[in-house]
C-alpha cells in the first residue's frame, strides 16, 4: 500500500500566508525595561531594534523603517515629547505609528504627546504583556483603516451611511446634527484610540473655529442621549479626552 504524503507542509503554508514579521522600534534609555520589551515582542514573533537616545532613535527611525515605534517620554537629551515631534515633521516617518511610554504624574505629557500625533500610551509601571496587547491591537485598528476608504461604517447595531448622511440603529433613523454627525465619524473611524478634546475640536469643528474644548463635551452627552448604545462605548479618559471602545459594551 502507498501512502501518499502531503508534500505541502505546514512550515511551507506558514510561510506562504504569514507576511513578513513587524518590525518595531523600542525607544528607551533604561536597558532592562528595554530588554523585557524586546524579549516579550519577539516571543510574539516581531521584530525589534533598541534605541537608547532620542537622536538614535530618530535615526534608526528613517534607516530601519520600522512598522510602529515604542516611544518612552523620559530620555535622556531630547526627550521622548520633541523625538515625537520631530518623527510626525519627517516625511519618511510622519505616520509611524507611536505608543509612548508615560509616567503617571505626567498626565500633561500624555496630552502632548496625543496631541503630537502618538497614537496610544502605556502609563509606567506596565506590564509587558499588556503592552504587547496594545501592540497587537494598534496593528489591527491599522489593518481595518488602511483598508479602504468606507462609505459606510458599523459599531455594533448601529450603521453609518457616509453618502446618504444617514445613521440607524437596528434599522431606526437617528436624526443627528452636523457636528453630531460628524463627531460620530470621528470616533468610528478611530475605535480604541484616545481623542483629546483638542483634537476633536480641530477635527470636526475646524482650525478656525472659536469655541471651547467644553463644545466637544456637550456634543458627546447629545450622542450619548440620542443613540444609548454609545453611552457606555464612549468612555471618559480623565482630564485627557475620549475613546469609543473597540467593541461596543451593550446592544
Ligand atoms: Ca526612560
Amino acid at each position: 500500500m502507498v501512502i501518499v504524503t502531503n508534500p505541502v507542509g505546514n512550515d511551507w503554508m506558514k510561510a506562504m500566508t504569514s507576511q513578513r514579521p513587524k518590525k518595531i522600534l523600542i525607544v528607551e534609555d533604561e536597558q532592562d525595561i528595554a530588554q523585557l520589551v524586546k524579549h516579550y515582542l519577539e516571543k510574539e514573533g516581531f521584530h525589534s531594534n533598541i534605541a537608547k537616545t532620542g537622536l538614535e532613535a530618530l535615526k534608526l527611525a528613517v534607516s530601519e523603517h520600522p512598522d510602529l515605534i515604542i516611544l518612552d517620554l523620559m530620555l535622556p537629551e531630547v526627550d521622548g515629547l520633541e523625538v515625537c515631534k520631530a518623527l510626525r515633521h519627517k516625511p519618511e516617518t510622519a505616520l509611524s505609528p507611536i505608543i509612548m511610554l508615560t509616567a503617571k504624574k505626567e498626565e500633561s505629557d500624555t496630552v502632548v504627546g496625543l496631541e503630537l500625533g502618538a497614537d496610544d500610551y502605556v502609563t509606567k509601571p506596565f506590564s509587558p504583556k499588556t503592552l504587547v496587547a496594545r501592540v497587537k491591537s494598534l496593528f489591527r485598528r491599522l489593518a481595518r483603516t488602511n483598508n479602504q476608504n468606507p462609505t459606510t461604517l458599523a459599531y455594533g447595531l448601529l450603521q453609518m451611511d457616509l453618502t446618504r448622511h444617514e445613521v440607524t440603529v437596528r434599522g431606526d433613523e437617528v436624526l443627528l446634527t452636523a457636528k453630531e454627525f460628524g463627531l460620530l465619524e470621528h470616533l468610528l473611524r478611530h475605535p480604541g484610540r484616545v481623542l483629546t478634546r483638542e483634537v476633536l475640536l480641530n477635527e470636526v469643528w475646524g482650525y478656525d473655529y472659536l469655541g471651547t474644548t467644553r463644545t466637544v463635551d456637550v456634543h458627546v452627552r447629545r450622542l450619548k442621549l440620542k443613540v444609548p448604545l454609545l453611552n457606555e462605548s464612549i468612555v471618559s479618559i480623565k482630564t485627557l479626552g475620549y475613546k469609543l471602545l473597540d467593541k461596543p459594551l451593550t446592544q
